[in-house]
């Protein structure tokens, strides 16, 4: 593949405003956009919070509309209720202000607003006609980087399915990332939403390269690229560096900041090369058990790692120096096996389940599981190392 061959497109939202405090340029935000009344999604948790009463100060003096009815791990019936009630008050932006699952809801209202129809109408990529209304997303989990990626995940009732919307048209307008929103997590939201970001990081940078993905389709996830290699090793670093500590020591805010960090930056470098197998095997697993989606990709991502370490043994030892550890002298496979590992202890020691049973799934499901898997193309095509059903039913045995 000749490297003069190589082409790649890189895609981002309108603007990133990052910073502590930054939630304050919200309404200057919201003028320059010429927004009349924006429609605020989030859930109860969040809106009942301080964050909640933070955005109603900020906002003090504007005509909003507080939708406080988002639930976490969200569904197409939660997007079409948000939409109908920001078309009956004539909101003209969405603010999603919350994790990944408030973004999520105010991306998929947006659409519905704009163009009518249902969320699934939209599901899989570039299914999105147009630009939406404006979508401004605040998150204030550090995990999913929603608010700069063109998707939008929920569970399509009807098919008892995780699917995900993917176009550029919904990457948001504005993010404005404030590490400020992020100290009352508490340890377990921390964890799991952190190593979710860390899946991104990690799964971005194995990813098949952008040079043998085909060039004449317009894919949104184009594989790893120069560019996004380099985001992705960045966030690793910083997660590496900082996860425990946000995890154990809530209150430290440069682990804050840094998570905040680390998770705007994987969601830049995800965004565009795309993901693989850990998150395939999100979806069927999250609809056998009741895990967070965060629980899932961290669960399943030393497993996912192992299995691909053969395909990518040199950038896994990149990510064995980037956790600190010492791969002088190694063989790259030795190297490669010490990347697994720290990703490994990070998972242990911050309490994220390791096994399969233990959020009860049952080993007769494996089997059905790696069929659905093997189905998610858009996802399984980012992998390093081309698999088959039977290589999915091994990997699940291994985390089983
Ligand atoms: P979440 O939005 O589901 O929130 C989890 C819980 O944490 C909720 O109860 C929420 O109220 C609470 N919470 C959030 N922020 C808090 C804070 N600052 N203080 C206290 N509590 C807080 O969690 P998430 O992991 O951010 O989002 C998960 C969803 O995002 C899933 O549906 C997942 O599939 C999706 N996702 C989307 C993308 C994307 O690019 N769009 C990427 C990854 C995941």
């Amino acid at each position: 593949c000749s490297i003069m061959r190589n082409v790649w497109k890189y895609s981002i939202a309108g603007q990133v405003i990052f910073g502590p405090d930054t939630l304050t340029e919200l309404p200057s935000c919201l003028k320059k956009l010429k927004v009349n009344k924006p429609f605020i999604v989030t859930d109860k948790n969040i809106g009942g919070s301080r964050i909640g009463l933070r955005i109603k100060e900020v906002l003090a003096g504007f005509d909003y509309v507080f939708w406080d009815n988002g639930i976490p791990e969200p569904t197409t019936a939660t997007a079409i209720a948000a939409a109908a009630v920001l078309k009956e008050q004539g909101c003209d932006a969405t603010i999603g202000l919350g994790g990944g699952s408030s973004i999520d809801v105010a991306k998929a209202a947006a659409i519905l607003a704009t163009f009518g129809g249902n969320p699934a109408d939209y599901f899989d990529e570039n299914k999105v006609p147009g630009r939406t209304i404006p979508i401004i997303a605040i998150p204030t989990t550090a995990g999913t980087g929603s608010e700069v990626t063109p998707v939008s995940v929920l569970e399509d009732e009807e098919r008892g399915l995780k699917g995900g919307i993917t176009d550029n048209n919904i990457r948001p307008w504005v993010a404005i990332v404030d590490p400020l929103l992020t100290l009352s997590m508490p340890p377990r939201v921390t964890a799991e939403t952190g190593i979710d970001a860390l899946g991104h990081a990690v799964e971005s940078y194995i990813a098949v390269s952008s040079k043998y993905l085909p060039p004449d389709k317009d894919y949104i996830f184009g594989g790893s690229t120069e560019l996004t290699e380099v985001l992705a090793e960045k966030a690793i670093g910083l997660i590496a560096g900082n996860l425990r500590l946000a995890v154990f020591q809530g209150q430290n805010e440069e682990a804050r900041y840094n998570m905040s960090l680390a998770s705007l930056i994987a969601g830049m470098a995800f965004g565009n090369s795309g993901l693989g197998l850990v998150h395939a095997f999100s979806f069927p697993l999250a609809k056998r058990t009741h895990a967070s989606h965060g629980c899932l990709i961290g669960l399943m991502l030393p497993y996912v790692v192992s299995f691909n370490s053969t395909a990518c043994p040199l950038k896994l030892k990149r990510i064995a120096e980037l956790f600190g550890e010492s791969v002088a002298g190694l063989s790259a496979i030795e190297a490669a096996g010490r990347g697994v590992a720290a990703i490994k202890k990070l998972q242990e020691d911050i309490g994220i389940a390791t096994r399969l049973r233990e959020i009860g799934i049952k080993e007769e499901e494996l089997p059905a599981i790696a069929a659905e898997t093997i189905k998610i193309e858009r996802l399984v095509r980012g992998n390093p190392r081309r698999v088959t059903e039977a290589n999915l039913i091994e990997i699940l045995k291994a985390a089983f």
